[in-house]
This record gives C-alpha cells, sequence and structure tokens, in this order.
C-alpha cells in the first residue's frame, strides 16, 4: 500500500518503519523534519496525505490533530482510509471522523497500549472506533504495527477504550504503591506481599507484570531507576482525558478523579521525567 504517515515521534518512528519493513511504501511528514529510513519526506502534512491507501497520524494531542486533519482531508483520495493512533480527546476524535467523512474518506481513531518498546518490536495494541468496512481496510496495517487490534464501535469508541483502560491502570498502580508501601511499614518483605498477591485476589498488572518495588516480580521500570518505560506525564495525559470524557457524560469516576490529582502533583515535582510506578517513592 502507498502509506502517508504524519506525526514521526517516540512512538510514530518505529510504526512508520515496521510499516516500510513490511514492504509498504511510505511518505513521511513530522513537523520537526524527523525523518525515518526508507520512507519518503514530504515538505506537508497534505503533501503526506495526497495520493495515498492510508494516511497514518500520531500526534501530541486533540488540537494538533484537528488543526492535521483540517489541513489533509481534502488531499486525501476518495475512499482511501484515514487511520488516527494519537491519544486524543473523545470529541476531537469525532470530529476529525467527521471531517474524514465529509471528505469521502474512511476513518478510524486507534490509538495503542505497548508504549515506545511495543511501537519498535510491532507488538501494540490498537483498539479502534469506526465502521466496519473502515475497520477491515485498516486492519493489515494493525497486523504490522501490533500483535493484536480490537474494533470497539463506532466512532470514538477506540479513545474511549483507551482512557477507560488508563483511568483503570492509574487507579491500579496507586493502588499497588499503596499496598506495598504500608507493606512496608508492617514489617512485611515486598517479596512476601508480591508471592501473596500474585496469586490472590488482589493480583492485577501494576503488580504481577509491572511491580513497583525494584527486585520484585518480572523486570519492570523499578528494576532500573524507574526511567520510562510509561512516563508520569503521559499517565497524567490519559488520566485528564479521562475526566475531561468524565465530565461531558456526567459520569462518577472519584478515583479516577484522586489519581489524577495525585499525578497532577507528582509529575509537577519529583515525578517528572520518571516511569509512573514510581509514585511510590512519594506515598513512602
Ligand atoms: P512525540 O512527542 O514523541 O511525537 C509526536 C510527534 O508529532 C513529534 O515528532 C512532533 O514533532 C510531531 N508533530 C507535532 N505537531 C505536528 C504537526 N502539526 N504535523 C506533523 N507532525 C507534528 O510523542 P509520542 O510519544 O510519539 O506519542 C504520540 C502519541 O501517542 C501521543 O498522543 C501519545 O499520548 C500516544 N502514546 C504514546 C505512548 C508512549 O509511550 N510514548 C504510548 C501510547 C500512546
Amino acid at each position: 500500500m502507498k502509506i502517508g504517515f504524519i506525526g514521526l515521534g517516540n512512538m510514530g518512528a518505529p510504526m512508520a518503519a515496521n510499516l516500510i519493513k513490511a514492504g509498504h511504501e511510505v511518505t513521511g511528514f513530522d513537523v520537526a523534519g524527523v525523518t525515518v529510513e526508507g520512507a519518503a519526506n514530504a515538505g506537508s502534512a497534505a503533501e503526506a496525505a495526497s495520493g495515498q491507501d492510508a494516511v497514518i497520524t500520531m500526534l501530541p494531542n486533540g488540537e494538533i490533530l484537528r488543526s492535521v486533519y483540517a489541513e489533509i482531508v481534502a488531499a486525501g483520495s476518495k475512499g482511501s482510509v484515514f487511520i488516527d493512533c494519537s491519544t486524543v480527546d473523545v470529541d476531537s476524535a469525532r470530529a476529525a471522523h467527521e471531517l474524514a467523512a465529509a471528505n469521502g474518506l474512511l476513518s478510524v481513531d486507534a490509538p495503542v497500549s505497548g508504549g515506545v518498546g511495543g511501537a519498535a518490536a510491532g507488538t501494540l495494541t490498537f483498539m479502534a472506533g469506526g465502521s466496519d468496512e473502515a475497520f477491515s481496510r485498516a486492519a493489515p496495517l494493525f497486523e504490522i504495527m501490533g500483535q493484536k487490534a480490537v474494533h470497539c464501535g463506532a466512532a470514538g469508541a477506540g479513545q474511549s477504550a483507551k482512557i477507560c483502560n488508563n483511568m483503570l491502570l492509574g487507579i491500579s498502580m496507586i493502588g499497588a504503591c499503596e499496598a506495598f508501601a504500608l507493606a512496608e511499614k508492617l514489617g512485611l518483605s515486598a517479596q512476601s506481599l508480591f508471592d501473596v498477591v500474585s496469586t490472590s485476589s488482589g493480583s492485577c498488572w501494576s503488580v504481577n507484570t509491572y511491580c513497583p518495588v525494584p527486585g520484585v516480580g518480572p523486570q519492570s521500570p523499578a528494576d532500573n531507576g524507574y526511567k520510562p518505560g510509561f512516563a508520569a506525564e503521559l499517565m497524567l495525559k490519559d488520566l485528564k482525558l479521562s475526566q475531561q470524557a468524565a465530565e461531558s457524560v456526567s459520569a462518577q469516576t472519584p478515583m479516577g478523579a484522586r489519581a489524577t490529582e495525585l499525578y497532577d502533583g507528582f509529575v509537577a515535582g519529583e515525578g517528572k521525567g520518571r516511569d509512573f510506578s514510581a509514585m511510590i517513592e512519594k506515598l513512602k
């Protein structure tokens, strides 16, 4: 396929590289002038989007997504599929779908889970929203860039799934940190708590796979000085998106709200530039 790729940052560049490796013809554009080996370089987002079978965006936020879509939808070829993999607010995702539809394009919101490591290894999970036709057109590309793609529903459903998942993750990580910090004060070793929790009703990804205590459980950022991994700033971004979405539909998310406050304070202080599991040090 001929693919335009807009936004070649930490995530976009390795995703584009995997598409090239699989034999696709990629034209890239990034305002910062970043290039990817093997891709043709466009001089603008509109140029990257012009004449392609698929156009993928991997951008920082909803405001930038809206401005890029305003520029590229008119350049898209009728019937081509526009896939946005950025994490953005649900309203911006839906606005992007509307712009695409008004220009005769298929579109999918497809945020990812798996981070920079998953982008490089081609093992991302895609959470997708859009029509069946749009999803099935995008699916072969998801297969290259990821290991799983879930079609969650109509326009915006991918972003909705992403923020619900990450709100739960933020809450569960704080819970894991609280439990290990309390155990320490009670004189209980972290290893003993891990051995119990990881096979008991408190088990969860934040404990079993990504334990916030060094030397316990599988390798995680805790074993690497809390170097991200998944940066606290990105967790805060997703928590804020969850609260924005909750407010827009009058959903009660008291734990999500508290997790947002805690990560807000953490990122403003000692958490900046660190993995989100370093929250345990703040709680200690
Ligand atoms: P990044 O900041 O490294 O990359 C974003 C890129 O977009 C930058 O290179 C920037 O120059 C470019 N850009 C900004 N405005 C542009 C424009 N108008 N036109 C073209 N390019 C433009 O961010 P990232 O870590 O690659 O994340 C991208 C998206 O993926 C974000 O929405 C993020 O929330 C999401 N995400 C990131 C991770 C992660 O671990 N990094 C994990 C899951 C999801």
